[in-house]
């Protein structure tokens, strides 16, 4: 998870999210209200799609999904991969405090590394040796859990900007 995300609050214009997204390098970000609440999500496309819109909370997209802290990060990968989305905020109660992205999830594979004789998991950039738990030399291997990557894309239904799912 990235924690400290950035947002815009509802009431901000348009042309002040442009600015922002622009301004980071990013395609969308959270919407949230005076308390830190995530109300919406907007992207690039929301602010192309809906060029009548003044403010973020006009523009936004209302039904986002979302996850809690303790999410698991298998719960996070199943929705990246079969809601096609390409990030996903985490909320705690209704507060806002990080979003997961795919590339979040393709730095935990990079990371994490499986003892091919107990089972025991390890982080870091490179395998522990001997594993410290059953004490093998060597046996880590990177995850085999397939990489949440871009190969998941469908061209149409999805908004090209957030990958959000568009209404039909
Ligand atoms: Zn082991």
């Amino acid at each position: 998870m990235t924690p400290n995300v950035i947002s815009v609050l509802e009431d901000a214009t348009t042309r002040e999210v442009a600015q922002v997204l622009d301004r980071h390098r990013i395609s969308g970000l959270p919407v949230c209200d005076g308390e830190g609440h995530m109300v919406g999500l907007i992207s690039e496309f929301d602010l192309i799609a809906k060029p009548d819109a003044h403010t973020a909370g006009q523009a936004m997209t209302r039904d986002v999904i979302s996850v809690m802290e303790d999410t698991s990060v298998d719960e996070v990968r199943y929705l990246l991969v079969n809601r096609r989305i390409k990030r996903v905020p985490v909320l705690r109660g209704q507060r806002l405090v990080g979003i997961v992205s795919r590339a979040d999830l393709v730095r935990e594979i990079a990371l994490t590394w499986v003892c091919q004789v107990c089972g025991h998991t390890d982080r870091g950039k490179d395998p522990p040796d001997p594993c410290p738990k059953c004490g093998t030399p060597s046996g880590f291997e990177p995850t085999v859990s397939p990489p949440v990557g871009e190969g998941a894309e469908v061209p149409s239904r999805h908004c090209p900007a957030c990958g959000q799912e568009l209404p039909s």
